[in-house]
Formats: structure tokens, sequence, C-alpha cells
């Protein structure tokens, strides 16, 4: 059958199976059957450049990762209560990536359960409840994960003991936040403790602050120098744990660091992980001290099934020993720096684009209305991940309001990808200009 009737029959077989509400990408929802490195293609042989997917880290179906999944599968897996070789060597392996004391693993199947681990441990080892998060943001997908969300619709209200922090972004249009450096530090660590104040006054106390190091569903916002450091060390000060979430911003995706909060001069008391972690294989993990992890053990049995048995572990490593020889942090430092300065290029021709965002390969091109810089413009950015679609090239677009760019591909990207990119990105963005 014609692309158009398949397509029509696999949506009705959605539509009757998984439902009318669960969401797909772009216009014409696409269908691929193949992966491989930053391509993913149709059964056309129409091949579209990835620069959207960070699950796919090291690159769809790398042999390597491949491999050792098949080796492993093919040998022995089992639940995690058996002393196993393979297990181990991830552990020992991943936590050599870390520094500032976290020295233990948990492992979970995605990045809500880690965050949801996190938080428990937050609990118990505080005695408090009151949750510090950002605006716009978005951690995972259980019921005290649902309660905290702010970056997506959730039925479920913001809890009594959750309070959202508005970021001081330098780069958001139509705020004051942009005006002065210092006054925004000011402000944004001002309101940091108003809501500790108020969870304090309320009686919840403060168990934590959950926050990704990138604010990635926050649209990568440009904030005062100091204002993470400050917020972290007012929640410590507080009698709060600080809960870094790297599911985005970890294994070397920032180009210059492993891991998210080595951005900053912080300790978090738990990190949590996800998405890149199993290049598609479903894992997860909250690494943290030994204190906190002992500490939390004398008090809970705590039992996982899946995670971490020796098929996830052969995976993990594997990922991890290909970003080591295929030097993929020292990629996404110097693919992300060069694609930066083109999109600075791009942008300084345009009248509707706005801010470059972002670093390493993690970036953003925010979208503004041409005669009121000052307002976002989603319809602007809309139109252009639908015209990158159109070239062949997968993006999407973030923020609170939609307005920014998401560039996020495998760390697999090259430079001959960006240059792919920057070239079909000229053209849309021109298009996109003319329309206004
Ligand atoms: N934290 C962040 C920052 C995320 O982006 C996500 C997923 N988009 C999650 C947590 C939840 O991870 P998962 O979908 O694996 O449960």
């Amino acid at each position: 059958p014609p692309p158009s009737d398949r397509r029509r029959a696999l949506l009705a077989r959605r539509r009757a199976t998984i439902g009318s509400r669960s969401p797909l990408f772009y216009e014409t929802p696409l269908e691929f059957v193949r992966g491989s490195g930053v391509w993913l293609e149709e059964a056309s042989g129409r091949r579209f450049l990835d620069a959207y997917n960070n699950v796919p880290h090291v690159g769809h179906c790398h042999p390597r990762v491949v491999e050792a999944l098949g080796a492993q599968a093919a040998t022995l897996n089992v639940h995690t209560r058996y002393l196993n070789e393979r297990v181990l060597q991830y552990a020992e392996e991943l936590l050599e990536t870390f520094g500032g004391g976290l020295d233990r693993v948990f492992f979970t199947n995605s990045g809500s359960e880690a965050n949801e681990l996190a938080l428990r441990l937050a609990r118990q080892r505080t005695g408090a409840t009151g949750v510090l998060v950002t605006d716009s943001s978005y951690h995972g997908n259980t019921i005290t994960l649902a309660e905290l969300t702010t970056g997506l619709t959730v039925a479920e209200p913001l809890g009594a003991h959750v309070r959202a922090l508005h970021l001081p972004d330098l780069d958001r249009p139509g705020t004051d936040d942009g005006t002065d450096e210092d006054q925004a530090l000011r402000d944004g660590l001002a309101a940091v403790d108003h809501a500790i104040a108020s969870l304090q006054e309320a009686g919840h106390g403060v168990s934590a602050l959950l926050f990704d190091p990138l604010f990635s569903s926050e649209g990568l916002p440009r904030l005062p120098a100091g204002y993470v450091e400050g917020l972290c060390r007012r929640v410590q000060a507080a009698g709060g744990l600080v809960i870094s979430d790297e599911v985005q911003s970890g294994f070397g995706r920032c180009g210059t660091v492993m891991w998210g909060h080595q951005l900053f001069d912080i300790t978090p008391d738990l990190v949590t992980l996800g998405k890149p972690m199993g290049n598609g294989h479903p894992m997860g993990g909250v690494v943290t001290r030994e204190e906190l992890l002992e500490d939390f053990g004398r008090r809970n049995m705590y039992f996982n099934t899946f995670a971490g048995n020796p098929v996830s572990s052969a995976v993990g490593l594997a990922v991890l020993h290909v970003m080591r020889d295929e030097d993929l942090m020292g990629r996404a430092k110097r693919v992300g720096a060069a694609l930066r300065e083109e999109f600075l290029r791009l942008a300084a021709e345009s009248a509707v684009t706005g801010a470059v965002k972002g670093q390493g390969l993690y970036l953003g091109l925010s979208f503004v209305e041409p005669d009121d810089p000052a307002r976002a413009n989603a319809p602007a950015a809309k139109a252009v991940v639908e015209g990158m679609v159109a070239s062949d090239v997968l993006i999407s677009r973030i923020g609170p309001d939609d307005d920014v760019l998401k560039i996020r591909p495998p760390l697999a990207f090259d430079d001959e990808h960006a240059d792919l990119l920057v070239a079909r990105l000229a053209p849309v963005l021109r298009a996109a200009g003319q329309r206004g």
C-alpha cells in the first residue's frame, strides 16, 4: 500500500489499542524500521538524521552494545540476589566516574524509579517531606513525581509539600530577569529563601531539592553565575538533600563533564540516572554516599527484581566502554561547540531567532516575534521543527513556551552530521523569518 494508507492503518490500530491520547511526534507521524549510528530509516529507504534522541546515547544499535546484550542474554540472566561478576564490574566502573564521596549505587529500571527512590531516601533521612523543584520541570511518571510535576499536564495538583521555583533566566523574553545579572541572582535566591521558609512554616520541613542541572524541560535557561550553588547551599543548610536528576544531563552529554552537577561547585547527596544509561535497554540508578545507603538499608529491605541484572550490566558496561574508546564526551564538547558557533551565526541573520542555549550536545535556539523580541514565538519554533523533518532531520521543542528548539542527538553525532544539520537548518530558518 502507499505510505499514507499504511500510516492511516497504523494510526487506526494505535487508536484501537494504545488509545488516542498517547502523543506522537510531528504533523505526519513517522515509522522507522531501522536505526544505525545517528540515522533512522523508513521502509522506503528514506533516512533521517537523528538530532533529537538521547536514549541511543552511543548511537542507534551500536554493534558493541548489541553484541554485549546478546552474548550475556545467551549465557545467563537472573534477578539480583545472586553474586555476579558482571554486575559488580559495572557498578565499579560506573562509580569510578563520580567523585565527591558518591560511592554507592542502587540500580533501577527507569528515571522515574530512580527519582522515586531518591525522594524516599531523602524523606527517611531528613524526617521531612518538603520538596523544592523548578517551574516547567519533569522528573517522571509515578504518583509522587506527578505531584511535583510543573512542566506537563497532570491531573494531580502540586503537592502541599512542594514548592516550585521560578528560574531567573537571563535570556527569557518578557521578564525582567535579563536586565541585571546581579539583581536576577539576588531575586532568584530570595525566592529560594522564601520557598524554604514557607515549607518550614507549613510544617513540611525540607527533605530535598530535585533538579536537572541542565534545566532541559525548563528550556535551557541561562542562569546567573552562582545561582545553582546558592540554591544547593540553602537547601543543604536547611537540612535537605540535593538530588541531581541526571537523566538528561548525565553520561557526558554536556561535553566538558561526565555529570551535569560537575558544571557547578556543588556536592549533591544523590544523583539519579536513566535514559542514556542502557542505550535503549531500560536502566536507571541512584548514586549516593555509603552512609546514606546504609542508613536507608537499616530500615528497609529494598528489592528490585530486574534492575542491575547481568544483561543490563553487560549493556551498561558496553555503553561506558564505547564512550571511552570513541571519546564521545570529547566529541560532544568539540561538535557541540562548533554547532553552537554556527547557531550564533545563523541567529544573527534572522529576525525570528532569539538566544542560542545549552552546551555540549544539548543545544537550543529560541524564537521571538520579529517586531517584539521580548515575546516568545512558538509558531516559528514549530514551523522550524516541521521544516527540518521535511528536510530529513529530527529535532523537537522545549521550554515553558515551547519556543526553544531541542537539539540533543546521540553522542555519535560528528562534524559531518553537524555540517549537514546546519546546511538544512539555514533555509528552514530563512523561510521561518519570511513568515514572521
Ligand atoms: N527525569 C528527567 C529529567 C527526565 O527527562 C525524565 C524523562 N523524560 C525522567 C526523569 C523520567 O524518566 P523515565 O521516563 O525513564 O521514567
